[in-house]
């Protein structure tokens, strides 16, 4: 019997993109006028910068990521002394503008009815400050504990462990095919896909069922969950089909 459902929150729950951006206009902001020299710095510069140093940091802690690539952009306009003040300038601004799509509260409001709901994320998305406040019953964040990020099966297990139930009874909801759907899939739990681009999935990925909006989840795990309680030999087979119809 599924009994839990645990969402990815960057992309999935949270609209990160614009929050991101309004934490680095607020950079160049300071950054001209503590000094002409930022003048020639666009913001292009800023995101490109967290380009650069992605690649040898991925497994490093977001906000990790994040300083590093400030301080490449402060070294533009030979700001490096100032990173601690711009670092806090970026993150409170980003945590600011952070809030949920405008599916996300009355699709858990709906859920709660029938589900155990939890976070689980990789990044620095605070359900606190991020407009998500006591909407889960656990929350599971990546580098706690030292734990890895998705879609390492220790990640899945540690989400388990918090949720009290075994991986078959998760359902596991997020953006990333690779992160969400292949790494849940992988250590047991189920996965569905949130596609709110209309995106193409990877070659070989196979989501147990794939949303455009939240709105749909209800429905869908409703029918997940009868497929669930179906013997093996009933159910629809992986790679059978990429949707539920309901
Ligand atoms: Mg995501």
């Amino acid at each position: 019997m599924l009994s839990t459902v645990v969402f990815d929150a960057d992309e999935t729950l949270l609209d990160l993109r614009p929050a991101v951006t309004g934490g680095l206009v607020a950079v160049l902001g300071e950054m001209r006028r503590l000094t002409p020299a930022a003048v020639g710095v666009s913001l292009a510069d800023l995101e490109s910068d967290w380009d650069a140093v992605f690649g040898d940091l991925a497994s490093a802690p977001v906000a990790e990521i994040r300083r590093a690539a400030l301080a490449r952009s402060l070294a533009r306009a030979g700001l490096g002394g100032h990173l601690d003040e711009l670092a806090a300038i970026f993150f409170a601004r980003r945590f600011a503008l952070t809030r949920p799509y405008p599916d996300v509260l009355p699709a858990l409001a709906v859920l709660r009815e029938r589900w155990a709901l939890g976070f689980a994320t990789n990044g620095n998305s605070r359900a606190e400050r991020c407009g998500l406040t006591g909407e889960f019953a656990f929350e599971v964040y990546a580098h706690e504990n030292g734990l890895p990020k998705k879609p390492a099966p220790e990640f899945y297990a540690a989400v388990c462990v918090a949720a009290g139930v075994p991986p078959t009874q998760v359902v596991h909801v997020g953006d990333n095919p690779v992160f969400d759907v292949v790494g849940a899939q992988r250590a047991g739990l189920w996965a569905v896909w949130l596609d709110r681009r209309g995106d193409r999935l990877p070659a070989g990925v196979v989501p147990d069922a794939t949303v455009s909006s939240l709105a749909e989840l209800p429905a869908v795990l409703a029918s997940l969950s009868g497929e669930a309680d179906l013997p093996p030999q009933f159910r629809r087979q992986s790679g059978e089909t990429s949707c539920v119809d309901v």
